[in-house]
């Protein structure tokens, strides 16, 4: 019999800040800049250069370690990570060693199996490097420039616990360590331009033991798709090793998307390797009560809370939920809407529907387009009063959405005012009926359904603008007694 195995699963996410200068210089962030532009002698490493700690990164830090649930410290330190590379301008990398800014987190997933709490071990400030280019691939270019743009570039990187089992899992803690940082505002989390990066460590052990197997170290998996594709590669390739008889070697391995395997890249770094020590060009970091308050006051509503909150308090259904706080912005919009606009599930119907269908066509956020919270809410209040039909909502929305105009507006310029006057049906109503006896011959016999084929010939001469309901009550008045 084989020997079933457990998954276990951790996660380094390095994500960039986005401050408008670095960490320890003023240089600026800007992404896709010219090579090299964004530099000066502190992020390019030249001697006697100094560093200047940056405060709004620690702010953002704090606020990061605050949304995680993590103790923030009141006394951490800089520390210097050794090892040489080209894009290294000096050879090492300020980091956080042995007192990180923040630790002893958490965070509430959520997947098809249930609901997990995920450790968080630490979050910690540093540096980031520079950007080799190579011409075309890496083992096959002549040469191989260097753009320090991105040298000195804030990040913080968040350590999981060993507490994912899944490689589900893994996604659905990634998916809302992102959201989380979306809410907060403090990274644009975008992963192709690198903001947001992850690296897992890996390993099995025989169910029921308690030590870890050894692991591998999953690099270069750059979107979540590529994270859980990935893993899932890991656990089969270790789980055929032990039932072999073979060892898993502690190594990393780089996730290869085209190919779609794992490849062996080195084998792994340990921390004294790096041989870290404390940063003499910095001061330790010290953080007191009233920096903590003052941080800990701009603390949004986190997404996990508001997902709860929207259930509870707007009895909606939790896919609706989901979708709505899945987006900062969605669910302000949504919640500036009730103010006015007291269905809370008739909102969520329109802005899963149709908002989300434009908003996804044209790649844009719910601000970007012309609706506003006030005249959505205006338009679903001219449906509910018979104004406009449900369908006739429709082509007003689009309108609205391409050219920000108020629904009244759009419906009077448009000609799309529902008929809802018996007057105005009257001679309509009348030659229908004498254009279709066979229709009214079945509604005689008691075939119901013929009404729906006489409601849908009057809608279709009025393009959709008759009162469905009054048409309706008109041909029953008129054919049956
Ligand atoms: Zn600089």
């Amino acid at each position: 019999m084989s020997t079933k195995y457990e998954t276990v699963i951790g996660l380094e996410v390095h994500v960039q800040l986005s401050t408008k200068s670095k960490i320890f210089c003023g240089c600026s962030t800007e992404f896709g800049k010219a090579p090299n532009i964004n530099t000066c002698p502190v992020c390019l490493g030249l001697p006697g250069s100094l560093p200047v700690l940056n405060k709004k990164v620690v702010d953002y830090a704090m606020l990061a370690g605050m949304a995680l649930s993590c103790d923030i410290a009141e006394y951490s330190k800089f520390d210097r990570k050794n090892y040489f590379y080209p894009d290294l301008a000096k050879a090492y990398q300020i980091s956080q060693f042995d007192l990180p800014i923040a630790e002893n987190g958490n965070i509430e997933i959520e997947t098809d199996n249930g609901i997990f709490n995920i450790g968080v071990t630490r979050v910690h400030l540093e540096e980031d490097a520079g950007k080799l280019v190579h011409e075309g691939s890496i083992d096959k270019s002549e040469a191989s420039l260097v753009d320090y743009n991105r040298s000195g570039v804030p990040l913080i990187e968040i350590v999981s616990e060993p507490d994912i089992r899944t490689p589900a899992q893994a996604k659905a803690y990634l998916t809302e360590l992102k959201l989380i940082l979306e809410y907060l505002e403090i990274s644009d989390c975008n992963m192709e331009e690198g903001s947001l990066r992850c690296d897992a460590n890996v390993s099995l052990r025989p169910e029921g033991q308690k030590e870890f197997g050894t692991k591998a170290e999953l690099k270069n998996m750059n979107s979540f798709s590529a994270v859980e594709k990935g893993l899932e590669y890991e656990v089969k390739r270790q789980q055929k090793l032990l039932d072999e008889g073979q060892v898993v070697v502690q190594e990393t391995r780089t996730w290869d998307e085209d190919l779609n395997k794992t490849i062996s890249m080195r084998g792994k770094e340990e921390a004294h390797d790096y041989r870290y020590f404390p940063d003499p060009d910095l001061l330790p970091l010290e953080i007191n009560q009233s920096w903590k308050k003052e941080i800990r006051e701009r603390l949004p509503e986190l997404p996990r809370e508001k997902y709860k909150r929207f259930i509870s308090e707007f009895s909606l259904p939790a896919y609706d939920a989901g979708v709505i706080t899945g987006n900062r912005e969605m669910a302000e919009f949504f919640e500036t809407v009730l103010k006015d606009y007291n269905d809370p599930k008739n909102i969520s119907n329109w802005m899963m529907g149709e908002f989300l269908r434009l908003l996804n066509e044209n790649n844009e956020g719910p601000y970007d387009s012309g609706v506003s919270p006030e005249n959505l809410s205006k338009m679903l209040k001219m449906i509910d009063e018979d104004v406009i039909s449900g369908k006739i909502a429709k082509k007003v929305f689009e309108i609205m959405y391409e050219s920000g105009k108020d629904p009244e507006k759009i419906v009077e310029e448009e000609g799309l005012k529902q008929i809802s006057d018996e007057d105005e049906l009257e001679s309509l109503v009348d030659q229908i009926i004498a254009a279709n006896p066979d229709a009214v011959e079945d509604i005689k016999n008691g075939k119901d359904r013929a009404i729906g084929f006489l409601v849908g010939q009057i809608m279709k001469e009025t393009r959709g603008k008759a009162n469905p309901g009054l048409v309706n009550q008109m041909l029953r008045d008129k054919l049956m007694d």
